[in-house]
């Protein structure tokens, strides 16, 4: 039985909808992109900024198409190869760049190198699978000092060693500004990998902890969730990615293709103290910030409707992380896409 009417998901979805009035630049919801081509004279005056992130990603999906033995291949949260017949090893890289992602004179070496780990294993997190191994590569100018790197490295060492993480190897490069990438690698069952692809009309839509405002703070005191991850691939759930560009762009990511849509009841979804703080500083609500506000590290997924009490009866035992049910996965049988206006963090 569906737990929002269909008086209530009308409401729901027309309120939905205006909060994100529909403008020039929108993004087609429910739809895979559409192709870019890649004649040499249409990209003639392209850039990055103007085709953005996700087209770009797109293009290099079909210069690269996945090989033998992988399972997973580029748009996930990480690679997933198959290593032998009862293991699967993922793979996920992450770089975060000075005066982009950070600024160096307002944030200490430790919680840099934190970061840069942290936002890797949440990726694993997001597939599931134990985390493994990490190489480390840093690009530096040569003022930096040596007292820096230090403490960077000694902020990365504490939070492997609580997950258990061997940092194996990297690379040293001169550049302009800091560059900090991390490759990490995880392992999974075969039976228990969760893709971003796999969600169900009438699948529920669940969120942890609570979402917006992680400008704040919690983007670098990110608690990676990677035994909620494990839990959940074991349990079985049919699609999860972790929220890095803003829980509605990331939506867009899990539930697209195949003519699928969602339902969001704002009234449930978790909004942070962060993102109220924030609220009332901006002219901006706090659902705003939750919708839209990136880096919150949480774990988004989609499970059977049948699941949802057992799912949330093992929760309530085995984690303090906050759930919330926060919608369904639904039907888009429109003739046209819902249109929702292009938001979420791109890099471009
Ligand atoms: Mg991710």
């Amino acid at each position: 039985m569906c737990e929002f009417s269909a008086i209530q998901r009308g409401r729901i979805r027309q309120r939905f909808v205006a909060e994100i009035p529909v403008k020039a630049g929108i993004y087609e919801h429910g739809f895979p992109p559409k192709a870019c081509g890649n004649d040499k004279k249409e990209d003639m005056g392209k850039t990055l900024k103007s085709i953005g992130e996700f087209a770009l990603i797109d293009r290099l999906r079909k210069v690269f198409p996945a090989g033998k033995d992988v399972i997973c291949g580029i748009g996930d949260d990480a690679a997933v190869y198959s290593a032998s017949k009862n293991r699967y090893q993922l793979l996920a890289i992450d770089t975060i760049v000075e005066d982009i992602d950070f600024e160096i004179r307002k944030i200490p070496p430790e919680m840099i190198g934190r970061k840069a780990l942290a936002i890797n294993l949440s990726d694993i997190a997001a597939m599931g699978g134990i985390p493994k191994i990490a190489v480390v590569s840093l690009v530096l100018p040569a003022k930096t000092q040596v007292q820096f790197i230090e403490r960077f490295a000694d902020g990365l060492k504490k939070l492997a060693k609580q997950y258990n993480v061997s940092i194996v190897g990297g690379d040293l490069s001169r550049g302009p500004c800091l560059c900090a990438t991390v490759a990490i690698t995880g392992e999974i069952d075969p039976g228990h990998v969760i893709l971003r692809k796999g969600s169900k009309p009438g699948d529920l839509i669940f969120v942890t902890g609570s979402l917006g405002g992680s400008i704040l703070g919690k983007h670098f005191q990110l608690t990676p969730r990677v035994a909620e991850g494990q839990f959940l691939s074991e349990f079985g759930i049919s699609a999860m990615i972790d929220i890095s560009d803003g829980l509605i762009q990331d939506l867009n990511h899990l539930i697209s293709g195949n003519r699928l849509g969602y339902v969001l009841d704002e009234r449930k979804i978790p909004i942070s103290e962060a993102a109220k703080r924030l609220s009332r500083k901006d002219r901006k609500s706090g659902l705003h910030h939750a919708f839209y506000d990136g880096e919150d590290f949480e774990l988004l997924f989609t499970v059977a409707r049948k699941k949802k009490e057992q799912l949330e009866r093992l929760w309530k035992r085995l984690f303090c992380t906050p759930l919330t049910h926060i919608g369904e996965v639904v039907e888009n049988s429109r003739s046209k896409p819902y249109l929702i206006k292009k938001a979420g963090y791109q890099h471009f």
